[in-house]
């Protein structure tokens, strides 16, 4: 099939590049130059575990293009996927002015069978304002398909290739006989496709990112709460997760969630109720719980140090809002930075992909490390802030030779604190009792 795919991010290059895999001609575009002319060289600008190697192999197979000419790309496709940013507005509801900009200008160029899917996480009733706006601007009943994106940054190919599940909404069964052909390479288990209405396929995305970002808020709560009690998260954790109704997936404490979706799409949700004059009172403490916890780490600092940070040099583990991505996006590790930053603190800053994004937004703000341990000289604190593997195992021994005061501050629950304290760290985890 020949496809278009507007938008070439996270969702857009890795959408574009699995199904040219699968033996589709792919022609991927956006508006930032920059960003193409490195993809025609083979320059992948994300960090994606596998993308770059199946960028390549597709390019140079000739299924896979990349432009900036839209109305070119466009017009001989049968397919064409829309997967632009929908971020947060001011209000807290979702932009869609890139959304709107691509609906105008793929409308000329259109072929006539052409189907228009969006990829992109849209709220509820989008899809009929572009068939809305194609039949203003075509003088046709365009077919738009909803097909929201599930992939995980980090294991975005992984979860595209192998998905879970794949969920459309159409209006007419032949459209989403065109997308279940185009999906039958990576449904080879027998993992459902699910036709629904565009409404419905466009709620499951919000909702399915509302519930895991409830089970996130839920957990640190309660793992909160141990800590005041004298609970062991960890223990309860296991206590819960056994039975088949829980489970353990996503109950995980930590310093909250970041990235780009979670916590845009909460607000996104939340105001599409507020639209229809609905109290959302859930979305409304998850969010809030959430933006609490991304201070609980700078609070148990501040009470290590009795509140004087000035000149103290702590060193952060994990800049990335989770692990194998290079995404930073609302990540909890740069909440804690500017904290540390306003009381006066040096900051030593690593992460295995993280940094050059960080280095973007703060400059010469804070120092960055070339190794872990290279941030740990002479540190009175470490803070590890997102749970890469490369964090898991250190040389204790040498972590505690390295640093001034051996206090370490997990955000993650890496370690354990017996072990922790018996190797002679202070040691600070979310929703576990400290050990002397
Ligand atoms: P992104 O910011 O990485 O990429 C968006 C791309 O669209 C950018 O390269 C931008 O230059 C391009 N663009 C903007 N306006 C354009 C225009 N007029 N024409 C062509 N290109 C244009 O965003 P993303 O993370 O890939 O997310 C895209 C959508 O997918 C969002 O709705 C997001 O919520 C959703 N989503 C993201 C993820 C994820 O993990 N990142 C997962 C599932 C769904």
């Amino acid at each position: 099939m020949k496809i278009a795919v507007i938008g070439t991010g996270y969702v857009g290059l890795v959408t574009g590049t699995c199904f040219a895999d699968s033996g589709n001609d792919v022609t991927c575009i956006d508006i930032n130059e920059a960003k193409i002319e490195g993809l025609k060289r083979g320059e992948v600008p994300i960090y994606e575990p596998g993308l770059s190697e199946l960028v390549i192999h597709n390019s140079e197979a000739g299924r896979l293009h990349f432009t900036t000419d839209t109305a070119a790309a466009v017009a001989p496709a049968e397919v064409v996927y829309l997967a632009v940013g929908t971020p947060q507005g001011d209000d807290g509801a979702a932009d869609l002015s890139a959304m709107w900009a691509v609906v105008k200008a793929i409308a000329p160029s259109l072929r006539e069978d052409a189907v228009v899917v969006t990829k992109s996480t849209v709220p509820v009733g989008t899809n009929a304002r572009i068939f809305g706006m194609l039949k203003e601007f075509t003088g046709r009943e365009c077919d738009v398909a909803s097909n929201p994106e599930f992939l995980k940054e980090g294991a975005a190919i992984e979860d595209f290739m192998k998905p879970d599940r794949v969920v459309v909404g159409v209006r007419r069964p032949e459209v989403g006989d065109v997308l279940h052909q185009l999906y039958k390479p990576f449904l080879r288990t027998e993992k459902p496709f699910l036709v629904m209405s565009p409404e419905s396929a466009e709620m499951t995305k919000y909702v399915a990112n509302a519930l895991l970002a409830t089970k996130i808020s839920f957990i640190n709560e309660m793992a909160n709460l141990c800590e005041k009690m004298g609970g062991d998260i960890n223990d309860v954790r296991r206590g819960i997760g056994h039975d088949s109704r829980i489970g353990f997936a996503f109950l995980f404490p930590g310093v909250g969630y970041g990235g780009s979706c979670f916590p845009k799409d909460v607000r996104a949700l939340e105001s599409m109720t507020v639209d229809k004059e609905l109290t959302p009172a859930m979305l409304r403490a998850v969010d809030e719980v959430n933006e609490r916890q991304k201070h609980v780490v700078s609070q148990k600092l501040d009470a290590h140090f009795g509140g004087d940070l000035a000149g103290k040099k702590i060193a952060v583990w994990g800049l990335a809002f989770k692990p194998r991505t290079d995404d930073i996006r609302e990540a909890p590790a740069l909440v804690l930075i500017d904290w540390l930053l306003s009381k006066g603190a040096k900051v030593v800053a690593h992460d295995p992909e993280a940094m050059d994004n960080v280095r973007a937004e703060l400059g010469d703000k804070i120092e960055f490390a070339e190794g872990r341990m290279d941030a740990l000289k002479g540190a009175d604190a470490l803070c590890i802030m997102t749970e890469w593997k490369d964090y898991h195992s250190p040389d204790f021994a040498e972590m505690y030779q390295l640093m001034g005061d051996p206090a370490v501050f997990d955000g993650r629950n890496l370690y354990e604190p017996e072990r922790m304290a018996r190797r002679g760290y202070c040691y600070h985890s979310i929703g576990r009792p400290m050990v002397d």
